[in-house]
């Protein structure tokens, strides 16, 4: 049994035999035999039925998905009747020695590429598009039929078309897992729109044998086993799937998509409800987020804000730091699609487990206690002030507050400040469109639980790190695995400092909110409840089940609120 992960795009448990689509590829052996005339001749014809094709899928989209999805095939029906497409397909079959499909294809690569390297996001998707038109044609050419499922299926492929996902029998696709795609893909749209559990950058089997993982992965560029026609299970929710699983892993799964189904249908009603207790404590139920596309999945669960984005994602993976106008596009992108509610953005927390070469940071022997998050930014103050003219500039365009992450004493707060009002004063000589962010805390030390009654008049709200605040209450790297227990987010003393934070918010007349997993966790909602936290913040699966929690909590909530609550409103409703 292989078990492979992924990224969750649309939740839920399926099992079933793999239909593997592969897509379609230049030939690599003769590449015509035909005359040029006779190519060109195949291509119009391709084109004549691809027309026909489009015109019926769109009426297909239309009856059974909507008219905003039919939409992306109109556009691919105009694409045929583009001439940079079609002129230039035109044109490399007559430089000659290449075949109409091959020809429609490498035509589509380019432009794809072309389209991949704009900046603006939605001529991105297009690259999506071209391709998809393009290997229509090819295929046609070939003299290929569009997939047709005779039997239910879970499909597995590199990435998957647009067209293909809708033309494709819907009561026949038990689930996808695709290799690349992003949350903000046209595949990934439709699947959540046909509510089919996806997995996206699943890293797919280079070859299964009896170790312990049941095979290897296949890397980047290297091609991966064909898996059509063996049995897989997919727990999309987690991210998971397991190839050719064995009897316990069956029945485990089987168990789980029961439960899973039931408590959907349950929790889908709860979209548009607010997480009030039976005693009337409202509860706002928020989302983290690491990326860009997460949005969708927030907006899907009916998130009311973002209690955390991860900004430090978009520093990751790369060579150089991300540009004020890059950061400026994606944290603008996330406020215009969250329409109004809130975005609360975390500025950078680098350091620990989170490394990037670029910013020269030494080498340390114990780095969660080293130079990491709001310390970087106060040592190397242009750093901040690039993320910061960005967010006050993105605030312009949404309802976009801040939060330092790692604080541990008021001077820390007051020199970040300081940073801000420098950059605040930069971006009105420039004559910027910018507006002030509400500037939160991260209270994930216990220096600043302990001091978090001093630090709540200078901050507009805390929202607790539960993660530090647990390895640094209890002295337990939350990395290290062999702890076990001994990494408790339930001790004593970290459910002490949780209360004390409650109090010293409310008692200022501060929200507090918990944007760490304990935020999730089902057991503790009642205490938290009875604490009086305003605002939990959890990954976007989890949000109905913690509404659904919330609701059926019979706690009394024992803090003073009233001025905490008029404040948390002003943040909610800025825009
Ligand atoms: C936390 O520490 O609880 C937290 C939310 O931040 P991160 O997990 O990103 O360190
Ligand atoms: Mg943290």
């Amino acid at each position: 049994m292989y078990v492979g992960h992924g990224r969750c795009a649309c939740a839920g448990i399926t099992m079933g035999k793999v239909l593997h689509i592969k897509t379609p590829e230049m030939a690599d052996t003769v590449r015509t035999s035909k005359t040029i005339e006779e190519e060109l001749s195949l291509f119009e014809s391709a084109l004549g039925k691809a027309q026909a094709e489009l015109e019926s899928l769109i009426t297909k989209a239309q009856q059974e998905i909507g008219a905003e999805q039919a939409e992306i095939f109109e556009i691919h029906r105009m694409m045929l009747d583009d001439p940079d497409i079609c002129d230039n397909i035109r044109e490399r079959i007559k430089q000659g020695g290449i075949n109409a499909a091959d020809a429609a294809i490498a035509v589509g690569r380019e432009q794809a590429h072309d389209f991949e390297q704009l900046d603006d996001d939605y001529m991105r998707e297009r690259a999506a598009d071209v391709k998809d038109v393009t290997s229509r044609i090819a295929r046609i050419v070939r003299g290929g039929e569009a997939v047709t499922l005779t039997e239910s299926v879970v499909i597995v492929a590199d990435d998957l078309q647009p067209s293909q996902t809708v033309a494709m029998d819907r009561s026949k696709i038990l689930g996808f897992v695709l290799r690349h795609g992003t949350q903000n893909s046209h595949a990934s749209i439709l699947a959540r729109t046909m509510n089919i559990p996806l997995i996206i950058n699943a890293n797919l089997p280079k070859s299964l044998d009896d170790s312990e993982q049941g095979g290897t992965a296949a890397a980047e560029g290297e091609d991966c086993l064909d898996l059509n026609g063996k049995f897989i299970g997919v727990n999309a929710a987690t991210g998971t799937f397991y190839v050719e699983p064995n009897e316990a892993t069956i029945t485990q799964l089987q168990q789980e998509k029961d439960a899973f189904d039931q408590r959907r249908i349950r929790q889908l009603a709860l979209r548009g409800q607010q997480g009030i207790s039976q005693s009337g404590h409202r509860i706002l139920t928020f989302a983290n987020i690491g990326q860009v596309d997460d949005v969708e999945q927030v907006l899907e669960n009916d998130g009311e804000g973002i209690g955390l984005f991860r900004s430090e994602f978009l520093y990751l993976g790369r060579s150089t730091p991300p540009t004020e106008e890059e950061q400026f596009k994606a944290y603008a992108k996330v406020a215009s699609t969250m329409n109004g509610k809130i975005v609360i953005i975390r500025t950078l927390d680098i350091g620990a487990d989170k490394k990037v070469d670029y910013f020269n940071l030494p080498e340390e022997e114990n780095p969660a206690m080293g130079v990491r998050a709001l310390r970087i930014c106060l040592m190397q103050p242009e750093i901040f002030k690039t993320q910061l003219r960005a967010i006050y500039r993105a605030a312009a365009r949404g309802n976009i507050a801040m939060m330092f992450p790692m604080v541990t004493r008021l001077s820390e707060v007051t020199e970040a400040k300081a940073i801000c009002a420098e950059v605040e004063a930069e971006l009105k000589a420039e004559g910027q469109a910018y507006a002030v962010p509400k500037i939160g805390i991260m209270i994930e030390t216990p220096a600043a639980a302990i001091l978090s009654a001093e630090l709540a008049h200078h901050v507009d709200f805390f929202s607790v790190g539960t993660n530090d605040l647990t390895q640094y209450t209890t002295a337990c790297d939350r990395q290290n695995q062999n702890l076990g227990k001994f990494y408790d987010p339930h001790h004593e003393a970290v459910l002490a400092l949780l209360r004390l934070i409650a109090q010293n918010a409310h008692a200022a007349g501060i929200p507090a909110g918990i944007c760490g997993e304990l935020a999730a966790d089902p057991e503790l909602t009642d205490l938290f409840v009875e604490m009086g936290y305003d605002e939990l913040s959890v990954s976007p699966g989890a949000i109905l089940a913690l509404r659904e929690r919330i609701r059926a909590s019979t706690t009394q909530c024992q803090s003073e609120l009233s001025n905490a609550r008029v404040h948390l409103g002003e943040i909610i409703k800025r825009h």
